[in-house]
């Protein structure tokens, strides 16, 4: 296709306003589906993806317009995945900026359309749902003009439900969004956006072509990785997959190369040719790393070969979690893995429980500190409580810090605030666009990743949006906090903690486990304890009665249940020394709420 018949473009939008529908009402329109096939989202493949109503994997669709061959890219829906994004958005030359005719501008909205700026798109209004009887499509054209600063006088007016406007969307598309640039004669130069594993093709490679031509056949490489490989199909999604010849410049579209795992296919690489390559990469890889670390064990400790299989198949798909071994004396055999973030982790674990049907204790999260050893020991990094030097050995401890920024109406400003504060936060800005205060706070890492993002979401009923990113690394006053049921420490429940918030958090947790244990025949110390000093303590009382004796004698259905409910228990719980914890204990004790 020639380069002034193409257009590259993503979707912003907030939550909810869309974007999924009008997507694939784009797909229909242009004669990607037939209506019985629209009957399911498209874009949205995952059940996890369709229950959070959130984009975890990019994915992108070829439409053909009047002429013109026009991708669309889906990018990544949440802060975990912010480099996805980013390399989505670099293989575009504009964006369609949907928004609710009833809601206006949120929070989210904002946070996209601004990468979408950094990345120089051209971007085209859309404001959406201009069915529903509470639309106010001019009061929101003032608000994307006023809040975002955007001209606003040649937005669309759609409803992506009914159809309405979408023939306008697609010739502003065209007609606004500009072409690619690039150069055929150039040597081949193309941007790895995203890669997944099919078990029919092996390992699928999503790419945007700078430069050159890439065809069937070619031997290709991968500046980054420096690994090299044979392209065996060259082809694009429309959205059924559609083998091509060949992909020249401004084009976006798939290749396989007989790869057999995701790992050798890090987003952002460049691909050339081998015999005539670029003289350089394209600018921006940068390598993902894992930042939270928990463990993962099995409830029953014969689903370690499975959580083992389970674990490795997802890890096919996904190169950016990480996993290893880890012994607890507590938890027996699991894995430390490693993850984007917290919604990463718990896509995960979802994953692992729903399609692999597996009971699994999960340990605190916990993000990777530096310990400076004494007397020049060196630097370690920490990815596991438990494996904390002891304290004296310690000279200087290093904690990871990101900058945030949040969005909430003003209402909720008060509370959100406090809540930045108690997580240690500095307040850099506090600024106010069209009614909503908008605040960057520095942060402790090790602050937002147990439940920061879910009391920010209920502290302001859902308004406040909250994207941040990484600045590397301070010093902190932090300590490894123990928790010791029956005087025994439970190593899947230790974490690291600021040594002021210590005892708030160690009596919370034990007034937690207080309840989430079961009473025992005998008394039952709970402690948490920084080294050998405990700092708060609480007791279970003793329990005398026997389960069954409720039931009078008489009943002797009622009693078997219950004996059997009992058993049932048991299988789902942990012994400590003579302690029995339920499952549910450890994951309801690590959220703070
Ligand atoms: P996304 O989260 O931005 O992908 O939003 P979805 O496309 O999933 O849409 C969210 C909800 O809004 C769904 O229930 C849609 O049916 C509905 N919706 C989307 N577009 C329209 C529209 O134009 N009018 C109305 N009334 N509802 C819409
Ligand atoms: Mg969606």
């Amino acid at each position: 296709t020639p380069l002034e018949k193409i257009r590259n473009f993503s979707i912003i939008a907030h939550i909810d306003h869309g974007k999924s529908t009008l997507a694939d009402r784009l797909i229909q329109r242009t004669g990607g589906l037939t209506d019985r096939e629209m009957s399911a989202q498209v874009l949205d493949n995952m059940d996890i993806e369709k229950e959070r109503g959130i984009t975890i994997k990019a994915q992108t669709v070829r439409l053909e317009w009047k002429g013109h061959v026009l991708n669309l890219m889906d990018t990544p829906g949440h802060v975990d995945f912010a480099y996805e994004v980013s390399r989505s958005l670099a293989a575009c030359e504009g964006a369609l900026l949907v928004v609710d005719a009833a809601q206006g501008v949120e929070a989210q909205t904002l946070a996209n359309v601004y990468q979408s700026i950094e990345h120089d798109h051209e971007i085209v209004p859309v404001i959406n749902k201009i069915d529903l009887p509470a639309a106010e499509p001019e009061k929101v054209r003032h608000e994307i003009e006023d809040i975002i600063g955007l001209d606003a006088s040649g937005a669309v007016l759609a409803s992506a439900k009914s159809g309405i406007g979408i023939d306008e969307i697609l010739d502003a598309i065209v007609e606004r969004i500009p072409a690619p640039r690039g150069d055929i004669d150039a040597p081949l130069k193309a941007m790895l956006i995203d890669s997944w594993y099919d078990p029919y093709l092996g390992v699928v490679i999503l790419i945007r072509v700078i430069d050159g031509m890439i065809r069937k056949g070619q031997q290709i490489k991968f500046m980054n990785a420096g690994t090299q490989h044979l392209v065996d199909r060259v082809g694009c999604f429309r959205p059924k997959i559609e083998q091509l010849t060949e992909l020249g410049p401004g084009e976006v579209g798939f290749i396989t190369a007989q790869i057999k795992e995701v790992s050798q296919t890090a987003v952002g690489d460049t691909i050339t040719d081998v015999k005539r390559p670029a003289a350089e990469a394209l600018p921006g890889f940068k390598e993902v790393q894992p930042v939270v670390f928990c463990g993962l064990f099995p409830v029953d400790a014969n689903d370690f070969d499975k959580l083992r299989e389970s674990i490795s198949k997802l890890r096919l798909n996904d190169a950016s979690f990480s996993f290893e071994m880890e012994t607890s004396a507590a938890l027996g055999f699991g894995f430390r893995c490693g993850f984007l973030g917290l919604l990463h982790l718990e896509i995960i674990q979802e994953r692992l429980t729903r399609e692999y049907d597996l009971d699994l204790i999960t340990t605190a999260p916990s993000v990777v500190y530096k310990i400076h050893l004494t007397h020049g020991g060196g630097e370690i990094e920490l990815h596991n409580p438990a494996d904390m030097p002891d304290p004296n050995k310690i000279e200087m401890i290093e904690e990871p810090w990101i900058e945030a920024t949040i969005y909430v109406p003003d209402e909720y400003l008060g509370p959100i605030l406090k809540l930045c504060q108690d997580r240690r936060g500095i307040q850099k800005n506090l600024t106010y666009v069209g009614g909503r205060a908008q605040l960057v706070y520095e942060l402790p890492l090790n602050e937002v990743v147990f439940d920061f993002y879910d009391r920010l979401k209920s502290i302001s009923r859902g308004y406040a949006s909250f994207d941040y990113h990484q600045t590397g690394y301070r010093e902190g006053d932090l300590v490894k906090m123990s928790i010791l049921v029956n005087n025994e420490p439970v190593d899947a429940l230790s974490m690291i903690v600021h040594r002021a918030a210590a005892e708030a958090r160690g009596r919370h947790m034990c007034e937690r486990l207080k309840d989430l244990i079961p009473r025992h025949l005998f008394k039952i110390p709970i402690q948490a304890a920084i080294g050998g000093k405990v700092i708060a303590r609480e007791t279970i009382a003793a329990l005398r009665k026997d389960v069954t004796a409720k039931c009078y004698g008489g009943d002797a259905t009622r009693k078997r249940k219950l004996l059997e409910k009992q058993k049932e228990g048991k299988k789902r719980m942990r012994e400590y020394g003579s302690v029995q914890i339920p499952q549910e204990a450890f994951i309801a004790a690590l959220r703070m709420g």
